[in-house]
C-alpha cells in the first residue's frame, strides 16, 4: 500500500458539512434554516414554544392523547408527542428529549419600584447568564400573568416594529473606574441591580398627595392595556428577554444568530424529523423538557417523574398494563438522544478548548459521549456498543457528525438531561448543535450543523 492510501485508510478526518451536500441539499438546507429563524424569532419561552409545537401537531393530525398520533402537555410547559411504531412497544422506543427553558431574567414578585422620578422592574435571573450581557440592550416582556378570577393574560411586548422596549442601563464608563472597571468580570454588573426601565413620565391629575406619580401612571397604563394590578405581580410569569429576531450573520449567511438556541435547535429540528418520519419501525416519543438550564427541578422537569407517566399511559394505550416488568422491560431496550447544544471552538480563546476533541463551526452534529467535569463528575457517558450502533446508522444516511468533548479537562463543563434518562436503564447520548457564545443573548450556530442535526434526527428515529 502506498503511503497516501495508508494514510487514507488509517487516519480520522472531519469533514465539512457544506464539502459534503450537493446543490440541491443546500437548497433544501436553505428552506430547512428559514423555517427554524422563524420559529426561534416567534418562540422565546416554554410556554410559546409548547403552544407552537401543539399548533403544528394539530395541523400535521395529531390529537390530544391518541394511541396512534398523539401528544400530551402538562401545565404548558411540558411537552411529549408520539407516533405508535410497527412494532409492539414492548420492543421499546426511539425518544428524543430537548429542553426549552432558556437563560432570561424573570420579574420579581413585588418587582415595581420609582427612584428618581423613573419607574423600573426589579429581576431576579434565572439560569447561567453573564450579567454584563444583559445591560444597555433592547429588551421584551414575555408571559403571562393569572388572576384570582381564573383568567391568565398573556403579555408579549417589545417584538413588533410599533411596540416599545425596555432596557436595563449601564454606567457610563466616566465614573465606572472604582465601581465597575476595577472589579471582576463577574462582579461588576450586580444581579441586584439588573432593573428594567419602564416609565417616566408622571400621571396627569396634579394632586399633591400621590407620591409615586410615574409608577402609578405605569401601574393606570399596563392596567388600561391587560386588567392587571401590582398585587397580579406574585401570581405572573414575566421574564424579559432580548427584544427583535433571530437573524444570518456572516457575508456568506453562514450562520443563524439568535436567543434561544440551547436548546430550541434542538427542539425544533426534533419536532421537524419526527414530523417527518411516517410509520416508524419502533414507537416515537419526542419530549420537550423544562428547568434544565437551574438543573431540573420541578413538576415539569427531567428529575419529576412526568416521563414514567407518559410512558405508562404509552403502555396502556397500546393494551397491556403498565407493571412495574414492563416498564423496566422496555426502557432497557429503548434508545434514545439528549438533544443538546455543545461548545464550539472559538478560536479566541482556544486555550479553554481541545482542538483534537471539541466540535468545530460546520462539521455537523456535535455528539458528546460523556458532559460533566474533571474526572467525569455528574456525568452519563454513552456505551461504546450504543455509540456505533447509532453512527453506523448516520454513515449509511450520510449525516455529517463529529463526536466531541467540551473544553479541557479540567476547565469546567456542564450537564444535561441524559444522567436522569439513563436511570431508567435505556442507553442515551447527548448530541445536537455546538454553539458560538453559548448562553448570550445572541448565540451562534452553523447552518450546517443545524441540518446536519435535524437529519441526524431523522435517521435515528426510523431504525
Ligand atoms: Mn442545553
Ligand atoms: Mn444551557
Amino acid at each position: 500500500m502506498k503511503i497516501e492510501e495508508l494514510e487514507k485508510e488509517l487516519t480520522y478526518k472531519a469533514k465539512h458539512v457544506y464539502e459534503t451536500i450537493d446543490k440541491e441539499e443546500k437548497k433544501f438546507l436553505e428552506k430547512v434554516v428559514k423555517d427554524y429563524i422563524k420559529f426561534l424569532s416567534a418562540c422565546k419561552t416554554e410556554r410559546e414554544t409548547v403552544e407552537f409545537g401543539k399548533e403544528l401537531l394539530e395541523k400535521e393530525g395529531f390529537k390530544e392523547g391518541d394511541t396512534k398520533k398523539g401528544y400530551f402537555i402538562y401545565r404548558d410547559k411540558f411537552l411529549a408527542c408520539w407516533g405508535m411504531g410497527k412494532r409492539p412497544i414492548t420492543e421499546g422506543l426511539r425518544i428524543i428529549v430537548s429542553h426549552i427553558d432558556t437563560p432570561r431574567l424573570d420579574l420579581k414578585l413585588h418587582p415595581l419600584f420609582e427612584d428618581t422620578d423613573l419607574a423600573f422592574l426589579k429581576t431576579h435571573y434565572y439560569g447561567g447568564i453573564k450579567k454584563y450581557h444583559w445591560v444597555a440592550m433592547p429588551l421584551a416582556l414575555h408571559g403571562v400573568v393569572a388572576k384570582k378570577d381564573g383568567r391568565v393574560i398573556k403579555i408579549v411586548i417589545g417584538e413588533k416594529e410599533k411596540d416599545c422596549v425596555f432596557t436595563i442601563c449601564d454606567l457610563l464608563p466616566h465614573l465606572a473606574r472604582k465601581i465597575q472597571a476595577e472589579k471582576k468580570l463577574s462582579e461588576a454588573i450586580v444581579g441586584e441591580k439588573l432593573n428594567v426601565l419602564v416609565a417616566g413620565i408622571p400621571v396627569e391629575d396634579k394632586n399633591e398627595k400621590v407620591k409615586e406619580r410615574i409608577k402609578l401612571k405605569f401601574l393606570e397604563l399596563i392596567y388600561k392595556k391587560y386588567g392587571i394590578k401590582e398585587e397580579d405581580f406574585v401570581s405572573a410569569e414575566l421574564y424579559l428577554v432580548p427584544a427583535g429576531s433571530a437573524r444570518e450573520v456572516g457575508l456568506d449567511r453562514a450562520f443563524v444568530g439568535g436567543y434561544g438556541q440551547d436548546d430550541r435547535s434542538c427542539a425544533f429540528t426534533s419536532l421537524k424529523a419526527f414530523l417527518e418520519v411516517e410509520d416508524p419501525e419502533y414507537t416515537n416519543l419526542i419530549l420537550f423538557m423544562d428547568r434544565e438550564e437551574i438543573g431540573s427541578e420541578g413538576n415539569t422537569s427531567a428529575k419529576s417523574r412526568i416521563f414514567e407517566g407518559v410512558v405508562y399511559n404509552l403502555i396502556k394505550k397500546a393494551g397491556i398494563s403498565p407493571t412495574a416488568d414492563t416498564f423496566f422491560s422496555i426502557m432497557a431496550q429503548t434508545k434514545a438522544i439528549s438533544a443538546d447544544v455543545t461548545a464550539g471552538i472559538d478560536p479566541n480563546y482556544i486555550e479553554v478548548h481541545d482542538k483534537l476533541n471539541d466540535a468545530k463551526l460546520g462539521f455537523g452534529i456535535a455528539v458528546s459521549r460523556y458532559t460533566g467535569h474533571g474526572g467525569k463528575y455528574m456525568a452519563n457517558e454513552a456505551h461504546a456498543e450504543f455509540l456505533a450502533w447509532l453512527l453506523k446508522n448516520w454513515d449509511e444516511n450520510k449525516v455529517v457528525y463529529q463526536v466531541c468533548s467540551m473544553g479541557k479537562v479540567d476547565e469546567g463543563g456542564g450537564g444535561t438531561v441524559a444522567k436522569y434518562f439513563a436511570s431508567y436503564g435505556m442507553d442515551i447520548v447527548d448530541a445536537g448543535p455546538p454553539l458560538l457564545s453559548m448562553h448570550s443573548p445572541f448565540e451562534i450556530t452553523h447552518k450546517g450543523d443545524l441540518y446536519m442535526t435535524y437529519k441526524a434526527f431523522k435517521t435515528f428515529l426510523k431504525v
